[in-house]
């Protein structure tokens, strides 16, 4: 839902193109492939719930979050989508989960046995193997053993296992070919413990997009979904065509020109040196347009222009080259006339990847939905 709001800069979020991101992947996949919509982070800061409605909308089939209050939100408005916790909760926490009807992701047998005390109703879980990751997950068969004999004196049900790739984006086949073959060991090793109705998954954006003949039940879709690659080998190898969903939209508040020997901004890192004109664009790193974005560029009449001087909290200056009126459109991120600024250049700039930018751009900016 877009709220009211007054201010000059907010982001337009293009459900559409969720859908079309959605139905790419849906469409490497033949039935009954699952797709789960990894929606969390506030759908990668694009707005859980919107983004939620329109993968379900497209054929996503379930929807994934790292965090149990995620999770609740989302039920509110999902009463009968299932829902998958990627985090850990607290054992003291399995009857909040349970009573809200989420799926969780467990991988210790201390755990199974704390949350015994609490849980007096079913709670399916989805059991975690970290396959070399070493970030959440069982790490031998012995501890997974040990989490399944744990279980079956209780109410959790075993609904899945999977585990998460952490190269599956780059060129590189030595600890990818390692976390797939361990996995495949473990369901070997699992067998007579997991059941047919038991959901198998392995594979991220890349993971999915990249090897979708290798993703067992269910694929878990993030970033793609975004319209974001997860690597620039991602987007050559697959050549699949994701449309983003997200730009940044502002319009100019002020301009002056100003004289030679003048500086602009905090700390007077920018000094002119004829006569200039500069403008002014109420966003700043109060609203996680931060800093070191100084000597990025933005778009004013299909042109780029570069940010000079420092990022305020609210406002940063953009150097112009001729007088524009107070509300010139300014696109931060995103196309103007020929013109595009992509997530990918502002996370170039940060020496970051594209995953954080919308991340990091917070609620103080409104989303828009189209
Ligand atoms: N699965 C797990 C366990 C994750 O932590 C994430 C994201 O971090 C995803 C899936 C989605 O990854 P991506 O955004 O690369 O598709």
């Amino acid at each position: 839902m877009t709220h009211t709001f007054y201010r000059d800069t907010w982001a337009d979020i293009d459900l559409d193109a969720i859908r079309h991101n959605v139905k790419q992947l849906k469409n490497l996949y033949p039935s009954p492939k699952n797709v789960y919509a990894v929606v969390k982070a506030n759908a990668y800061g694009h707005g859980d719930i919107e983004v939620a409605q329109a993968a379900l909308e497209a054929g996503a089939d379930k929807l994934a979050v790292a965090l149990l209050d995620e999770a609740i939100r989302l039920r509110s408005h999902f009463p009968h989508i299932p829902i998958l916790i990627l985090g850990r909760i607290r054992p003291e926490q399995a009857p909040i989960a349970a009573a809200h009807n989420v799926m969780i992701t467990l991988y210790q047998a201390e755990w199974v046995e704390q949350a015994k005390a609490y849980l007096d109703e079913p709670l399916d879980v989805h059991l975690k193997i970290d396959t070399g990751m070493n970030r959440q997950g069982i790490k031998s068969a012995d501890e997974a053993y040990a989490v399944l004999t744990a279980m079956q004196s209780s109410n959790l049900r075993l609904k899945g296992v999977y585990s998460h790739l952490a190269t599956a984006d780059e060129d590189e086949h030595v600890v990818l070919t390692r976390q797939m073959t361990r996995f495949k060991t473990y369901l070997q090793e699992f067998d007579g413990y997991i059941s047919e109705d038991v959901e198998v998954h392995l594979g991220n954006s890349a993971g999915s997009m990249r090897f979708p003949n290798e993703m067992f039940d269910s694929v878990r879709f993030g970033i793609g979904m975004y319209g974001l690659y997860p690597s620039d080998l991602v987007a050559a190898e697959t050549g699949i065509p994701l449309k983003p969903a997200f730009s940044l939209q502002s319009r100019l508040i002020h301009i002056k020109k100003i004289s030679p020997g003048e500086t602009v901004s905090y700390g007077a890192t920018y000094t002119a040196e004829q006569e200039e004109w500069i403008g002014t664009v109420p966003l700043g790193y109060g609203d996680g347009w931060i800093r070191q974005l100084q000597g990025f560029h933005v778009l004013l009449e299909g042109k780029e222009y570069p940010i000079v001087g420092r990022v305020c909290m609210d406002q940063f200056m953009v150097k112009l080259d001729r007088y524009m009126p107070v509300d010139t459109p300014v696109t931060i991120i995103g196309e103007q006339e020929d013109a595009f600024v992509s997530v990918d250049d502002v996370a170039h700039h940060l020496d970051t990847i594209n995953y954080e930018i919308p991340c990091m751009l917070n609620e103080r900016i409104p989303r828009v939905y189209h």
